[in-house]
């Protein structure tokens, strides 16, 4: 569904991508994580040409995103950015309509509904409020809802968790994995916590100074860590065989 082929992307002097590459088969939740600064959110928003990279390929869907018109990659891929993005002046129903509505889709006030439904947010309750009548994890679960609110087949997530206290961390967790398993969605999930990623994601890719140091599933990663920082990463998160459960 997703090909980043030797992807390279410099700031000045920084290197944020070096040679990337990363395959990413449809249905799949595949996690980058690494340390701030690492290059996850530049790989990310490569496959929504948020960026663009100065060398490399990226297909979605077998299709070059260089070529591609901008409304079939919103169609084709929702994205939750690190703030939520939210505007905090539109009530949750018209942010969660957003995307079915620059799509121009006829039924976009259903599709919002059905998002917030699916995400544990009637519509009937929450749609009129603003973003800022919800808890964080409320919150969340918008910025999710609105990702997938045009029903795309893939759906990026920038640290979609990261500002959540750890019980509702894991109730937004649960729901995000439930949605992205029952709807087959292709997801790519960045986050810095190595925990979560071997949680959610069928394989984990750790990320280090603009290039990736291992791609395995959770299992491999733990048990045969490819590199000694990837063992280092490990050892500080405190890697434990519950991860897998
Ligand atoms: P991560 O998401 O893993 O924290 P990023 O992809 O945001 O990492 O950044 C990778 C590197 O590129 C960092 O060194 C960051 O400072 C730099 N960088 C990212 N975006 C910009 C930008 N718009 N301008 C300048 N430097 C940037
Ligand atoms: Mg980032």
């Amino acid at each position: 569904m997703l090909t980043a082929t030797h992807l390279t992307k410099r700031y000045g002097d920084t290197l944020a991508l070096d040679d990337v590459s990363l395959v990413v088969a449809a249905g799949e939740c595949i996690a980058l994580v690494g340390e701030s600064g690492s290059g996850k959110t530049t790989l990310l928003r490569s496959f929504n040409r948020m960026v663009v990279p100065e060398q490399g390929q990226v297909l979605v869907n077998g299709r070059d995103v260089a070529g591609g018109d901008a409304v079939t990659l919103r169609r084709t891929l929702g994205y939750v950015p690190q703030d939520g993005g939210l505007f905090p002046h539109w009530n949750v129903q018209r942010n969660t309509e957003l995307v079915p509505r620059l799509l121009g889709l006829t039924d976009a006030a259903l599709l919002g509904t059905a998002a917030l439904e699916a995400v544990g947010l009637p519509a009937a309750r929450f749609g009129a409020r603003r973003p800022a009548e919800l808890s964080g994890g409320q919150r969340q679960r918008v910025a999710i809802a609105r990702a997938i609110a045009a029903q795309p087949p893939v759906i990026l997530l920038d640290e979609p968790f990261g500002a959540l206290d750890a019980i509702t961390r894991s109730d937004v967790q649960r729901a995000f994995a439930a949605l992205q398993r029952a709807r087959g969605i292709t997801a790519v999930l960045v986050t810095h916590d190595l925990a979560e990623a071997c949680r959610l994601a069928d394989r984990v890719a750790v990320m280090r100074l603009g290039r990736i140091e291992q791609v395995a599933t959770p299992r491999d990663l733990l048990i045969s860590p490819a590199t000694g920082y990837v063992s280092e990463l490990l050892e500080r998160a405190g890697a434990h065989p519950s991860w897998l459960l």
